[in-house]
Formats: C-alpha cells, sequence, structure tokens
C-alpha cells in the first residue's frame, strides 16, 4: 500500500489523496483548489491523475475543497463508486450543483469580456448535467457501518463533528497475508460544541493522514465568542449601518445564527433582522432536518419538544435574487449572511460591492480567509479592494472573530492523534506548512512528516 498526496498538502484546499493497493486505487477526497484564481484555475482543470485509473472513492465530508471536483473525476472517466454518510450524500446534491451554476457563471462572465479579443472560449469546469451523472456514483452509508470499496479493503465511517455528515474514515486492508490500517481523518471537529455531535475519537490504527488547519492555535471558549458577537453588533448598531457576514452556507451559517438568537434570547443586543441570502444555505436547511442523526443529544431534545434550539424563527431566508437584490435598497441596520465565505464568489460579493465604502456598515469575519482571497485582503483591511473587477475603497469596519472555527484546534488534533495511536506513522495535511510544523511539535513522539504535493509515502 501506498499513498500519494495530490492535493490538501502543505495547504488547506484540494483535499485528495490517492491509496494505492494491490487491489486497486481508492480515492480519499476530490476537492477543488480554492485561492488566487488563475493559479486555483488551472490546478482544477487538469486532475493531476488518470481519473480512469480510480477504482474508487471514499468522501469525507461534503465542503467543496474535499468533494468539488467529483464532477470533473466522473466525467473524465472514473467509474467506481463515492462512498460517504447519507448526509454527505444529500449535501453534495446541493453542493455540487451549486458549484456548476457558479462554474457556469464564471465562464459566461469571462467569456463576455473576452468579446473582441482572440481567445479561445472558456469552458466551465463542470455543468449541472456532469454533477447529475457523478451523483448516480454515490453510496450512502450509516456511520460506524463498515462496507468493502475495494476487494480486501474495509472502510468505517466515524463522526467528526466537523459539519453534518462529516466523517473520519478508517481503513483496513490484507494484502500478501498482511494485515494494515490506516485512519483518515477528513476534517475534525471541535469537542464540546452545539447544535452537532462531538466528533468521535480517531479510531486505533498503524497509520494516520490527519488534517492540521490550527496546529499550534487555541480557540477562545465559547462564551468569550459570544460576548465578542455581541460587542460588534452593538458597535454595529451604534453606527446605524448594515452587518455583512460572509459565511460558509453549511455550519458557519447556522452556527452564527444559533450564537445571534440566544445573544438576543438573553438580551444582551437588541433584536434586529437576520437574512440568510442564499439559495444553497436555504437547499442545506432542508437537508439536514432530514438527517436529525447529525445532532447532538441537547439540540434532538429540543427539537422533539418542538422548541426551536437553532433559532431558525429569526431569520429569513432568501432564495430569489430579485429579493437579494431588494435588500441593497433596505432602510435600517440589519444583519445579511451570505456565501461564499472566502468572498470568492456568490451573492456577498453584491453585497460587499454596496457596502464596503460606506463608514456606518460592518463587516464581520467568522471563517478562515485563504491567501489570494477577496476574504483575506478584507482581514488585512486593504485600502482598496477589487470587487467583480472595479476597485472599491475600503471604509467599513472589518472585524475578525476567530473563534467559529468548525475545525478543532491544537489541544484537540494532538488528543485524535494520540487517540488513533498510529505507531507505524502519521502525516500532516491540510494545514499552511507553518501550522502542520506546529502541529508536529505537538505529536513529536509519532514522528510526523508533512508531504509535499506529488509525494509518495509507502506504507510497510
Ligand atoms: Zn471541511
Amino acid at each position: 500500500m501506498r499513498v500519494t498526496f495530490w492535493g490538501a498538502a502543505r495547504t488547506v484546499t484540494g483535499s485528495k489523496h490517492l491509496l494505492t493497493g494491490r487491489s486497486g486505487a481508492l480515492l480519499l477526497d476530490c476537492g477543488l483548489f480554492q485561492g488566487r484564481r488563475a493559479e486555483a484555475e488551472a490546478r482544477n482543470r487538469a486532475l493531476p491523475f488518470a481519473a480512469a485509473s480510480v477504482d474508487s472513492m471514499v468522501l469525507s465530508h461534503a465542503h467543496i475543497d474535499h468533494s468539488g471536483s467529483i464532477p470533473l473525476l466522473c466525467k473524465q472517466g472514473f467509474k467506481g463508486s463515492i462512498h460517504a454518510t447519507a448526509a454527505t450524500v444529500d449535501l453534495c446534491r446541493a453542493m455540487l450543483l451549486d458549484a456548476a451554476h457558479i462554474q457556469v457563471k464564471d465562464a459566461e462572465f469571462l467569456n463576455r469580456h473576452h468579446r473582441g479579443h482572440p481567445q479561445p472560449p472558456v469552458e466551465p469546469l463542470y455543468t449541472p448535467p456532469d454533477v447529475e451523472r457523478a451523483l448516480t456514483q454515490f453510496v450512502p452509508h450509516g456511520y460506524e457501518e463498515p462496507f468493502v470499496p475495494l476487494q480486501g479493503v474495509e472502510v468505517a465511517l466515524h463522526e467528526a463533528g466537523h459539519i453534518p455528515g462529516a466523517a473520519s474514515v478508517e481503513i483496513r486492508w490484507k494484502e500478501n497475508g498482511r494485515r494494515g490500517s490506516l485512519v483518515f481523518s477528513g476534517d475534525l471537529g471541535r469537542p464540546n460544541r452545539p447544535i452537532l455531535r462531538d466528533p468521535a475519537p480517531l479510531a486505533r490504527a498503524d497509520y494516520l493522514v490527519t488534517e492540521g488547519t490550527y496546529g499550534g492555535k487555541h480557540h477562545p471558549e465559547e462564551a468569550s465568542l459570544r460576548d465578542s458577537l455581541g460587542q460588534v453588533v452593538l458597535q454595529a448598531l451604534e453606527r446605524g449601518g448594515r452587518i455583512i457576514i460572509p459565511a460558509f452556507a453549511v455550519g458557519r451559517t447556522q452556527e452564527v445564527v444559533y450564537a445571534l438568537d440566544k445573544l438576543f434570547l438573553a438580551g444582551r443586543v437588541p433584536e434586529v433582522p437576520i437574512y440568510v441570502d442564499s439559495p444553497l444555505a436555504a437547499n442545506v436547511q432542508e437537508i439536514v432536518q432530514r438527517h436529525p442523526e447529525v445532532y447532538d443529544q441537547e439540540t434532538m431534545t429540543g427539537i422533539r419538544r418542538g422548541e426551536d434550539p437553532l433559532g431558525l424563527r429569526r431569520i429569513t431566508l432568501v432564495r430569489e435574487a430579485e429579493d437579494s437584490m431588494k435588500l441593497n435598497d433596505k432602510p435600517g441596520t440589519f444583519i445579511t449572511i451570505a456565501a461564499s465565505g472566502m468572498c470568492e464568489g456568490g451573492r456577498v460579493l453584491h453585497h460587499l460591492k454596496h457596502t464596503v465604502e460606506d463608514p456606518k456598515n460592518t463587516i464581520v469575519i467568522v471563517g478562515y480567509q485563504a491567501e489570494g482571497t477577496l476574504g483575506r485582503r478584507l482581514v488585512e483591511r486593504r485600502e482598496e479592494i477589487r470587487i467583480f473587477g472595479e476597485i472599491h475603497t475600503l471604509r467599513a469596519t472589518v472585524e475578525v472573530l476567530n473563534g467559529f472555527s468548525a475545525h478543532a484546534d491544537h489541544d484537540a488534533l494532538v488528543a485524535q492523534a494520540r487517540s488513533c495511536g498510529a505507531p507505524k506513522g502519521c502525516a500532516i495535511v491540510h494545514a499552511d506548512y507553518e501550522r502542520a510544523q506546529a502541529l508536529a511539535e505537538g505529536i513529536a513522539e509519532l514522528k510526523p512528516r508533512i508531504p509535499s504535493e506529488g509525494d509518495v509515502w509507502e506504507l510497510g
């Protein structure tokens, strides 16, 4: 057996790890690269391996940087099954169709702007029909229900507590009469958080491939995070402007709504209208309601009692583009939560375009912003930012709240790695190099490696 690291190697996007053995090739995740546009575009167009050479695939969770290249993989000749939890399969339908619509729109936009220039037309990476075809290859599984994706290889999915449906992947095989095992962490969530179940301890295995997004970092306590959010909203109310919160449609949007609901309930912040401006977030909400298995006990109990533990009554879901546009002219203070989380696309761009130049307005950053994204430039409070190709002067207040992460912090990552044990070796992926090094120091006894893209790890 060997692992080839084809993405999320010394970076946090493009998760793709290929496990190859005698019985074939098993791909773990197939995510899109996100970041600087031209670079991401070039890397996403060409898969680094022949799609037809992959026999089977396991997907850890529905986030696009883990799932977003699946339609391309299928389009280029992958014929095998894509194994994931039932919630992940349902979320992928909504998220990949959304991604395809964005690809189509982006291509149209570029082609309009190329007019008159002698350039070949831009094709979308994939289209909604490509997604529909890929979806037929998905196979849903329950947590803790082992399956056999390749002859001689058994896989079980365990709760990762990161977003609904997220799983860590336990892989056991028998090859040449010898047994071996590897755990792929996927993205690990945080213990003791509201809404979702806690991450299960990683299974014991010979080898570990773990994420390290927040290596060396420590998240603030839930209470202090809520205090900070309350402060930010109060100050924004004093300025009398609007509040824009760019957020991933899955997970982060629901977490922010939950925190605002608690602040309103406690009377610590005056109630203000919340608009969740994202057809995807609206779809995601419906999907997650069909998967109560992802919720923790407290949330489940509340739902069974007919309460509203997630604060959903607070929000107005905006599906139509027309209604989204109307928000631009709406007077008064209100909160708009819109995707994408890193401001690389989606409706949040329109809202930013209409708000960044007014010092009364507030932009609240609640998620990780990769280098090269508009979100990162907002965090850096650049004087000038570019939206839809136009330069805008940034006069709005930018507030950064780091604690909303859906990822385990340093201590939780260390505890998870120790739970796995990994006596034969450990690799740290899904982290900028500095973060990976910090995590490596914390688990030095496992002698972790930090693979570069294309590195091959021979498992004994
Ligand atoms: Zn994720």
